[in-house]
């Protein structure tokens, strides 16, 4: 046996001696917490939201053609935070006009190195407002203060300075070819990381000289119009970017325009399918960013203490709103209890509660239907015989709120292990061999992301290679940058966002 792994079986061995066998009980309750308490950190910006948001169209906000308005709620406390606009096929229409306008006039005869100009300006005025755009993440979708203020708000910021520096450097992204704007893009984003999805979609397509009409996700559309109002500040040209908030009828509305040359979604494989279906037989582009169901494959050799850390991070950053969450735990069967015990330690130190609370690692779950959604597929998971590991952890009274949960004696059929949760819910699966982890792992219809724990280097690029996910990361998790791409195998989509494969969408190469 080498060195190293008799070290670590001996420190194993002392570890089991000091804490108890796990013995699995369905839906047991574990109550590790209330060692310590921290006192509360509110965060200390105040900001209110407008009592109402209009839709952003021409460079102009303005009334819906309807009249209509739907409420934007805080799904940490279900009080409603502001009126939104609720754009019709008619107000798309406009939009998609404005932007077509705005192509035919000084943006579209503009020199790269312009248009560069206003991305950075408008990198550095999200830069300037980072703190009063998280509080409205915060407020408007749930997640804790300090993932809107130290990711989200950092990395939109990040990709406006990332893809500023591409706008007039496109003859070396494409060489010996001639890079050209694809007309009116139509991007269609979803509610958990809402600005970064705006700017993840929004900035490739400005820097290749496109222009935009922005569908935000019904439950989160604040920080999106106080993005508008940064466009304005930025003197974007009038209908560069439109911005019509709204339902599924307004998405719709907007993939069956025939004046919209390309369509970019992020979200569900559902609507996903639906979008392929619709846009099939026409000229518009189409890019799709659909969900996930992660797996992390943690072999005997990987330091554990690390890739528990990992696997935290993994399924219950964002409350499990992630396309890319590790919902799924497949451990070597050697260190299986070891990991466990120390997932379930760990799991119990988790403060969920108040979302503007900066020492609240777990927020709200971003709206009713969501909450509804995790809790089928958590009983379906414990009526297919799984056990449901929770912390005692008391939750506020109103508001939407799922405790982080773990589920042992899952197996590949259950309705858990296939199906995306998207929410705080890890499934613990067992393998023996690499061959039976990357042949398990690949066993779901999406392939977005995964995670591999080793200490072998061989180990990690001989998995990889076999893992069909299109992101893979090894011994960590969830790191993004602007310079990385992004995108699924199988139904978690096509195409690629971010680094210079997320210009590729946004151009017509002659
Ligand atoms: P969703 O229901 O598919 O909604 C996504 C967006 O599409 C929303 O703006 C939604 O509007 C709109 N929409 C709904 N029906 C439409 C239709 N028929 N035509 C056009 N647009 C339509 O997804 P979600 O529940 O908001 O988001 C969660 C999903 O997004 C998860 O599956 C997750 O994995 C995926 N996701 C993927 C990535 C990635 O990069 N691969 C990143 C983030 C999220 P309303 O909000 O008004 O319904
Ligand atoms: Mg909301």
């Amino acid at each position: 046996m080498p060195r190293t792994t008799a070290r670590r079986t001996k420190a194993l061995a002392v570890v089991a001696e000091s804490h108890p066998p796990v013995v699995p009980k369905a839906r047991r309750t574990l109550n590790f917490g209330g060692k310590w308490e921290y006192a509360p950190a509110p965060e200390s910006v105040v900001v209110k939201p407008d009592a109402q948001y209009e839709l952003f169209i021409g460079g102009k906000f303005r009334a819906p053609e309807s009249g209509v308005y739907f409420p934007s709620i805080n799904p940490a406390n279900e009080k409603m935070l502001a009126t939104i606009a609720h754009g019709s096929a008619k107000d798309v229409d406009a939009a998609v006009a404005a932007a077509r306008k705005a192509l035919a006039g000084p943006w579209g005869k503009m020199s790269g190195a312009e248009r560069g100009k206003y991305l950075f300006r408008i990198a550095r005025i999200i830069q300037e407002r980072a703190r009063e755009l998280a509080v409205l993440e915060t407020l408007d979708g749930g997640k804790p203060i300090k993932e809107s203020r130290d990711f989200d708000l950092p990395q939109a910021a990040a990709n406006f300075f990332y893809y500023a520096g591409w706008a007039d450097k496109l003859q070396y992204a494409f060489p010996g070819r001639t890079a050209r704007a694809v007309g009116v893009c139509g991007q269609i984003i979803p509610w958990n990381f809402p600005l970064l999805m705006a700017a993840w979609k929004l900035a490739p397509a400005l820097a290749c000289g496109n222009t935009v009409v922005l569908k935000p996700a019904e439950t989160t559309s604040i920080t999106a119009m106080h993005l508008a109002r940064i466009l304005q500040e930025a003197e974007l040209p009038e209908g560069v970017v439109n911005i019509v908030s709204g339902a599924g009828d307004t998405g719709r509305a907007l993939v069956e325009h025939p004046g919209v040359d390309k369509i970019a979604f992020t979200g569900s494989t559902e609507v996903g399918k639906w979008i392929a279906k619709a846009t099939a037989g026409t000229a518009k582009k189409l890019t799709l960013e659909l969900g996930g169901k992660a797996a992390h494959i943690v072999f005997d050799d990987a330091p554990i203490d690390q890739a528990v850390e990992g696997v935290v991070n993994g399924i219950f950053f964002n409350q499990g709103h992630v396309c890319c969450a590790g919902s799924r735990l497949f451990v070597q069967e050697g260190i299986y209890s070891a990991v466990l015990r120390r997932l379930r330690d760990r799991i119990a130190t988790l403060r969920v509660g108040d979302p503007l609370d900066k020492n609240s690692d777990i927020g709200a779950i971003n709206s009713r239907a969501q909450l509804e959604k995790i809790r089928s597929l958590v009983d379906a998971g414990v009526a297919e015989g799984g056990e449901l590991m929770q912390p005692a952890c008391a939750l506020p009274a109103k508001g939407f709120w799922f405790p982080p949960s773990v589920i042992t004696g899952v197996t590949a059929s259950h309705r858990i292990a296939q199906e995306e949760i998207f929410g705080p819910v890890l499934s613990v699966l067992t393998f023996r061999t690499p061959e039976e982890a990357v042949e398990r792992a690949n066993n779901t219809p999406y392939g977005l992301s995964a995670g591999v724990w080793t200490e072998k280097g061989s180990k990690i690029f001989k998995t990889i290679a076999k893992l069909r996910a299109g992101v893979v990361w090894a011994n960590t998790y969830n790191k993004f940058d602007p310079a990385s791409p992004f995108g699924g195998y199988k139904e978690s989509g096509f195409g690629r966002e971010g680094g210079i494969h997320g210009l590729a969408n946004y151009v017509r190469l002659e």
